[in-house]
């Protein structure tokens, strides 16, 4: 499969701005690296032996094409719209973040990298990379929070049976945040050698991009398949969005088919609006350049990043990738989209128990989303991106919603 399409061809531009938003803000001896990065993946994007390599893997290892399944229970029990969901939660260690890593360390291997890195938070990404390197006989060093390392223990104790050495940050609130600072200062040491992996469709040109096109395999799948079964397009496709690249994923096949609504689903955490209480950067951010790109931010007053929450960690990001930026601004993606803890968790249950499948708190979000407009909607059908598993999360709904586990939907 290509990696590439009319859309995928003409944007960003050659600097790797989508309108005003992408770029690369970097001090120079990064910037020469994301130069070399993106030579090279132009280079190898359209090579048929790159492309062939990325498509053996995707199939004999991950697991690819993966379905798309009808929730037939949730749509009756909701009314209105029927509601279809992508499985990517059917991925090799479960989520839709493999799509990227793989590609991204086998970019890695072409360049003659012997070693990756990254900064995780929940340790998702952490783990994705950590199977990637794995496989592809790349050493890997994952940096996390000491707070994030007791509180995700399981995804720790995965990353190191994988062969890869987790490093604590250990300073200021000792999460994300420093977790981040200290990836990157030890890449600023060393990039001629080591591969910074970004997990998300955000960070300097030529990051954004890659990571689009390289989860632009979910949605020509889900194009493909939906015509399949239905003959037609979807109405509505709807993902959940913390940095986003699920959501460019599925969204990047669709973006011409002007019938077609996207929804980018954020996370409205506790529901109020208040800063510190949710990650929803396109809601509630302004214009700013964060992480080396120029995006919808959150920050404080002093404008450093605000504080975010959301129950779902893979979203509580206070910026969005910025081609999500540009979508919003040109009215592509629909506006005031989002879901609250709350109501992610009442659809994770749903899901559970009405289709058989554990979602992802992340993933939550975009069931939640797709729950609350398909009783207006009849006649219509809605795609989901079920971007992953919810075997992460099992301790902390049973602990947290307890209400929840025998309720009856
Ligand atoms: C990390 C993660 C996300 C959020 O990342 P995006 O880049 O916004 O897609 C969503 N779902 C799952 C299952 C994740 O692990």
């Amino acid at each position: 499969m290509t990696l590439t399409s009319p859309y995928l061809e003409n944007y960003p531009d050659e600097k790797g701005f989508y309108g005003k938003f992408g770029g690369s803000f970097v001090p120079p001896p990064i910037q020469e690296q994301m130069d070399k990065i993106s030579a090279r993946y132009n280079e190898i994007k359209n090579s048929p032996e790159y492309l062939k390599e990325l498509d053996k893997i995707r199939k004999e290892y991950q697991g690819r094409p993966t379905p798309i399944s009808y929730a037939k229970r949730l749509s009756e029990h909701v009314g209105g719209a029927k509601i279809y969901l992508k499985r990517e939660d059917l991925n090799h260690m479960g989520a839709h973040k493999m799509n990227h890593c793989m590609a991204e360390c086998l970019l890695a291997k072409s360049m003659g990298f012997k070693k990756v890195i990254a900064e995780t938070g929940a340790g998702q990404h952490g783990v994705a990379l950590a199977s990637a390197a794995a496989y592809l006989g790349l050493e890997c060093d994952i940096y996390m929070g000491e707070v994030d390392m007791l509180k995700e223990e399981p995804n720790v104790t995965r990353m190191r049976i994988l062969g890869t050495k987790v490093i604590p940050a250990t300073t200021g609130l000792k999460t994300l945040k420093e977790a981040v600072d200290m990836a990157f200062m030890a890449y600023m040491e060393d990039p001629e050698n080591i591969m910074y992996c970004i997990g998300s469709v955000v960070g300097p040109h030529p990051f954004p991009m890659m990571v689009r096109d390289f989860q632009s395999v979910v949605g020509k799948e889900a194009k493909g398949q939906f015509l399949d079964m239905e003959g037609t397009l979807p109405d509505h496709v709807v993902a959940c969005c913390g940095g986003g690249s699920n959501a460019a994923g599925i969204f990047s096949a669709f973006i011409e088919d002007k019938d077609v609504k996207l929804y980018a689903v954020e996370p409205r955490g506790k529901g109020t609006g208040v800063m510190g209480e949710h990650a929803a950067s396109i809601q509630y951010g302004h214009e700013g350049v964060l992480h080396g790109f120029n995006s919808i931010t959150l920050t404080d007053s002093n404008g450093e990043p605000a504080p975010v929450h959301s129950i779902a960690s893979g979203l509580d990001y206070p910026s969005v990738g910025p081609e999500h930026a540009f979508w919003h601004d040109i009215g592509r993606t629909e506006s005031d989209v989002g879901a609250t803890d709350l109501e992610a968790v009442e659809a994770f249950f749903m899901l559970s128990k009405l289709e058989g499948i554990i979602p992802a708190l992340e993933s939550s979000h975009a069931v939640a989303y797709a729950i609350k407009i398909a009783p207006k909607l009849k006649g219509q059908t809605i795609l989901v991106n079920l971007s992953g598993r919810g075997d992460k999360d099992l301790d902390y709904v049973v602990e947290n919603y307890p209400e929840f586990v025998d309720k009856k939907f």
